[in-house]
């Protein structure tokens, strides 16, 4: 029997009459061996396990139905075609055939038996079925199908049929050598967990017995599926579960908090840190202590002050005679942080240095040097930092800013710039991003979590209106009064995200109205095809005074801090998430003035988009606005771009499996303290060969 259970894990070209062209098409819905085949689930089912009597049909159903042909005909009507009356002892239906041959046309003598499947549609003569298919029967009519027929996903050139054979035949190697697919999730841990076991899913699956609903299958509610989606999010948690101790089973420099440089910061500060800051600081300053490289992110909603969080760890690691560096996903926004380390740690003493893929020549060489050996202790930047050419002397510390584009594989990569002093640094990730506790318990399994929960005092919250575009002088008189009060505002303009180059454009025209609208300002644009050094100077400009208006599109999302901006108007908000709206609101009301957003629409607004704005008017809680986004969005959208690989599983679905979240965690627990051997097969179960390598520690 060993050839059989090597069937399983055997490529899709050992099954019969499967080449090369044929596996290539499988491979495009991500089948590669025999038991990708088992984890490919239907969409939904057709019931062929009864015959419903003509008289019960209605419009919309699929169903089989038998009965006598009563008389057979080619109609005229708009297009040709072959109408065939079918009647059994409870009514009469229509079968109707564009496409047909002579000789199908002879099949249907009056008086033939004929079974046939298909939807029933309000036709010119009652009910039809267009083009069913179809079995004349001669003495004894077969029995019909003795399970639900399964309807998967295909690809182009892969018919239906072909490919449904192919999962029966991956069901009978399964049924041949049960032992080929083992239940990592043992019977211990399925009798606690309340779970079915694995073949049986499978098999409820993709041969439901008659008596199972299919809307409930295919809705992916039935406890088939949910167990398949639980273990799927169960492989997820596990690898990330495996990179955190892969990482941490090196050793990192252990930093005693660096007290004279933090206390002679902290006193330079203008103001004092808040409750929460401190508490993360000491998260943070506890991991930063072992010899164990930290794995912590720290959220906190606009303007909770996470820069400073930051500047304070780095001097841990610069007072621990390492190197920090910082990085951020923008130009805009790494150069921002870098003016603010300068101006914190030059009366340090504490040189800071630039990187970003726009340093180019010596300047770049010099800085690189540096680094090496160790001249400079802080850096901040963009991507340019972790590039490969970058070596630095002793890195202790890596923070990244707005984590989206930093996934696992970046994570891992860190471990190698610590190299040059035998260590791995510290990894210290900072986002905005309020994401529910139980998404972030399953996006982010790999790193510890802090929250700064609480704003620095003296914020006025941001007023929120929602306002039609007819009422749009009404705004630019807003505008104009309050610039006329020395304060500043900015203008968002939004639109369909794919096309960068027209929202520029949208954005000039808004500018060029506005500046003919407010003569007596000076209104500034920024916008993503404008060269970097161009972006800084106009956001110089405006953190200077010397523009009062700024038009952007949403390149200014992230991080801009202009105290003296108290006005903000969203063109458009409907077409932006709420998480982004906030986001972007979170650039005014930073300084101790009230605040407005004013998000002008353009209606008529759906019922849907309505509810939706309101919320951002009745809160300004970073927190609930991401529980409502996720309510009336879905996870993706929340996620945003972060490589989670949650985005992109075959089964679960986080938005329909949300309540499955709650029980990864306890479940991977459990698992691994009885049955730490299933963690690396579930890991490449379900996600790949490469990922279980990381699963192995
Ligand atoms: P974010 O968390 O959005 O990155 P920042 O770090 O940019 O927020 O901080 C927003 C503003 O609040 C900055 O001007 C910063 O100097 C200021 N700030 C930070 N912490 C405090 C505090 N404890 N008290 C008063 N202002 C603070
Ligand atoms: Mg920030």
């Amino acid at each position: 029997m060993s050839t059989d259970i090597k069937a399983l894990d055997a490529p899709v070209t050992s099954l019969k009459g499967v080449g090369e062209a044929l596996a290539l098409k499988l491979a495009r819905l991500r089948i590669d061996a025999v038991a990708d085949l088992l984890f490919h689930l239907p969409l939904r089912y057709q019931d062929r396990t009864r015959i419903t009597p003509i008289g019960t049909l209605r419009a919309g159903h699929e169903a089989v139905v038998e009965g006598e042909v009563v008389a057979a005909e080619v109609v005229r009507g708009r297009r040709r075609s072959l109408l065939v009356r079918l009647r059994d002892g409870t009514g009469i239906i229509s079968l109707r055939f564009f496409h047909f041959s002579p000789a199908q046309q002879q099949q249907f003598l009056a008086g033939t038996r004929v079974r046939c499947f298909g939807e029933a549609r309000a036709g010119a003569t009652g009910l039809e079925l267009y083009h069913p298919e179809y079995r004349l029967l001669r003495a004894e009519a077969p029995p019909v199908e003795d399970h639900l027929t399964p309807i998967y996903p295909t690809t182009e050139g892969l018919h239906q049929t072909r490919l449904r054979a192919l999962i029966e035949q991956a069901l009978a190697h399964l049924d041949a050598a049960p032992q080929a697919l083992p239940d990592w999730i043992g019977e211990d841990l399925r009798a606690r967990f309340r779970l079915p076991e694995l073949h049986h899913c499978l098999h409820v699956l993709h041969q439901p017995p008659p008596d199972v609903d299919p809307e409930q299958l295919a809705g992916g509610r039935h406890l088939a599926t949910r167990r398949l989606a639980l273990e799927e999010l169960l492989a997820h948690r596990l690898s990330l579960q495996a990179v955190r101790q892969r990482i941490q089973a090196d050793g990192a420099p252990a930093l005693p908090s660096g007290r004279g440089l933090q206390a002679r910061f902290l006193t330079q500060l203008p103001f004092s840190l808040t409750g929460a800051q401190r508490r993360v600081l000491d998260e943070i300053a506890a991991d930063l202590a072992r010899e164990m490289p930290m794995l912590r992110l720290v959220q906190g909603d606009v303007g909770s002050g996470k820069t400073v969080v930051a500047a304070m760890a780095a001097l841990s690691a610069i007072a621990g005679d390492c190197q920090a560096a910082m990085m951020a996903p923008t130009e805009i926004l790494a150069e921002q942080h870098y003016r603010a380390f300068r101006a914190w740690f030059a009366p340090l003493g504490i040189e800071v240095a630039w990187l970003a893929g726009k340093l180019k020549g010596k300047a770049r060489l010099d800085t690189k040097a540096a680094i090496l050996d160790g001249r400079v202790r802080m850096v901040v930047g963009t991507h340019a930092i972790f590039q490969e050419d970058v070596h630095f002397q002793r890195l202790g510390l890596a923070i990244v800013d707005e984590q989206h584009r930093f996934g696992v594989h970046q994570r891992l990569a860190l471990r190698e710039k610590g190299e040059a002093g035998g260590l791995t640094p510290h990894q210290l990730v900072m986002t905005a991003t309020p994401i529910p506790r139980t998404l972030a318990m399953s996006a982010y399994a790999d790193l510890d979590v802090s929250v700064i929960d609480e704003l620095p005092p003296g914020r006025t919250p941001v007023k929120t209106v929602v306002v039609p575009d007819e009422r749009r002088p009404e705004v630019v008189a807003r505008i104009r009064h309050a610039c006329a009060e020395g304060r500043q505002a900015y203008w968002v303009c939004t639109l369909i995200e794919e096309s960068e180059a027209l929202q520029c454009q949208a954005a000039e025209a808004t500018r060029d109205e506005l500046v003919e609208a407010l003569p007596e300002l000076a209104v500034g644009l920024v916008h993503g095809r404008m060269k970097a050094a161009e972006k800084a100077a106009v956001m110089d400009a405006f953190k200077e005074g010397e523009l009062d208006l700024l038009v952007a599109t949403t390149v200014i999302e992230v991080g801009v801090d202009v105290p003296n901006a108290s006005l903000m108007i969203i063109e458009n908000p409907e077409r932006l998430g709420l998480s982004q709206l906030h986001q972007l609101r979170g650039r005014v009301g930073r300084g101790s003035t009230a605040s407005y957003c004013v998000l002008l629409y353009h209606g008529p607004l759906s019922a849907h988009s309505r509810e939706r704005l309101s919320v951002m008017r009745e809160t300004s809680d970073g927190f609930r606005i991401a529980e409502k986004d996720l309510e009336l969005r879905g996870p993706g959208e929340v996620l945003g771009t972060r490589q989670t690989g949650l985005a992109q599983m075959k089964i679960a679905d986080l938005e329909r499996d949300a309540d499955l979240l709650e029980r990864v965690a306890p479940l991977a627990e459990a698992l691994l303290a009885g049955h730490s051997e299933a963690s690396r097969p579930l890991i490449r179960r379900w996600l790949g060969e490469e990922a279980g390598r990381y699963g192995q520690v």
